[in-house]
């Protein structure tokens, strides 16, 4: 099995290096991001085994991280550090559909013990859904929503990450219109800059990487005055 993939967001760093120290010790791999933006960029960047939030960050605090974890399609286990032990923040952080949580100070052996619970909850989960991972099929694509890869006529094409959750929005909602405003709030969620052509230009990225005549769209197409939609059989024409 290869090593659990591990991100852990703590601006103090001293107990950053203690958690990832003892991570090390159980064989996983280990990310370090010691502000909110870089979390939130890190926590997208791969599929982790484990991201594990502080919660008052510089920058995006950890419910906005976990929050933005959550709206994603793929599970992801989250472990929250929690600075006081305020009723607040627990019920918060479950809230917003963290695993577990830690409040500090905590033992070094009280953390891994749940991190451990965590990683065997999970295990237990793939084995009743084993090959957990989905594959949708639009036309000439076919999207993997666990590995994050996209083929095109079989072929792989590479995706920003924004890119591809823009186009697993849309295949996860086939035939409904979004307005930008829309996509905007659902897609970039935390921290969008609000700006609509923001959109337009991810769109047109996208299109020119799946679709067969960017000019003439005919997977994520246009509806006039209103935003975009993903055809649900885009290029079915009769042979
Ligand atoms: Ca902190």
């Amino acid at each position: 099995m290869s090593a659990r993939k591990v991100l852990v967001v703590e601006d103090e760093k001293d107990i950053a290096e203690l958690v990832a120290l003892h991570l090390r010790d159980l064989d996983c791999e280990v990310t370090q991001a010691g502000d909110g933006h870089d979390g939130m960029r890190q926590a997208f960047a791969r599929n982790w085994d484990l991201v594990i939030l502080d919660l008052r960050l510089p920058g995006p605090d950890g419910l906005t991280i976990c929050r933005a974890l959550r709206r994603e399609s793929r599970y992801v286990p989250i472990l929250m550090l929690t600075s006081k032990s305020s009723e607040l923040d627990r019920v918060l952080g479950l809230e917003l559909g963290a695993d577990d949580y830690v409040t500090k100070p905590f033992s070094v052996s009280e953390l891994m013990a749940r991190v451990k619970a965590i990683f065997r909850r999970v295990e237990s989960m793939e084995k009743r859904f084993p090959g957990g991972s989905e594959t949708l099929s639009i036309g000439p694509l076919k999207i993997d929503t666990n590995g994050r890869e996209v083929l095109v006529n079989e072929q792989p094409m590479p995706l920003t990450a924004r890119e591809f959750d823009l186009l697993l929005h849309f295949a996860r909602h086939p035939g409904r219109v979004f307005s930008r405003a829309q996509l905007l709030d659902s897609v970039w969620g935390y921290g969008h800059d609000g700006y609509e052509h923001t959109v337009n230009s991810h769109i047109n990225r996208l299109r020119s990487k799946i679709e067969p005549d960017p000019a003439q769209p005919e997977v994520i197409v246009t509806v006039w005055g209103v935003g975009y939609k993903l055809e649900a059989q885009p290029g079915v024409h009769a042979a």
